[in-house]
């Protein structure tokens, strides 16, 4: 019994004092944040639906395809699972304990002038505090989704932008982060598109894709 314990007692002590092997076994881990939710709808469509819903969708079939396409590469985790409405800071406070290699907030777009269309990428802007090597693949990964929206979807790319967003500033010490403007809910064509399960598993795979890309050439 004694022996036991202590045999225990070794294979803790080794894997305490040597985690590299435990970190080379260790999947790419990623938080997806599914924007707004319960109470706040977030933007609604010209056509009706709503930006909470599409973002959900978007995120959970991020991690159907994840499962049933790729093995379960990735571990992905969501910062809502259902229709809830979680605050800002509770979102980053996942962000904080789980320490993922990448961050992805998922919104909707809309905008006064119906006719405007596309996708846009917002990265933390800088400050005297930022991190260069975070914001820097907090970039690649801006571009990498921007790349894959126009390559495999043929969308609009307004392109990669800077903002001072509460998740993204929260997040931005933890690991590379971005928040993800898919299409706009003010534009007949894109609320159209975005109404679509088509478009959600394409949205989905985009997503996957781009960390794929990044994760090929050793960016996390
Ligand atoms: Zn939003």
């Amino acid at each position: 019994m004694k022996l036991i314990w202590l045999v225990g007692f070794w294979i803790g002590f080794t894997l305490f004092c040597n985690p590299t092997e435990a970190q080379e076994n260790r999947r790419q881990m990623v938080i997806l944040d599914p924007g707004h939710g319960g109470v706040d709808s977030g933007a609604i469509g010209i056509n009706g639906i709503k930006e909470k819903d599409i973002v959900l969708e978007v995120a959970k079939e991020a991690i159907r395809l994840n499962k049933e396409l790729f093995g379960n590469t990735l571990d992905i985790y969501l910062t809502r699972y259902n229709d809830t409405l979680i605050s800002l800071s509770d979102r980053t406070k996942l962000v904080k304990i789980l320490q993922p290699d990448v961050f992805i907030s998922i919104h909707c777009n809309q905008a006064e002038r119906k006719a405007a269309q596309g996708i846009e990428v917002y990265v933390q802007q800088t400050n005297s505090n930022t991190n260069f090597d975070l914001q820097f693949k907090s970039e690649i990964l801006s571009k990498a989704l921007l790349s894959e929206f126009d390559k495999a979807l043929g969308f609009k790319i307004r392109g990669m932008k800077y903002a001072n967003f509460q998740v993204l500033r929260e997040a931005q010490f933890t690991c590379p982060g971005v928040l993800l403007e898919v299409g706009f809910l003010s534009n007949m064509e894109e609320a159209e598109h975005s109404r679509r399960k088509e478009s959600v598993r394409g949205y989905a795979m985009v997503i996957i894709q781009a960390l794929y890309q990044l994760i090929d050439a050793e960016y996390y």
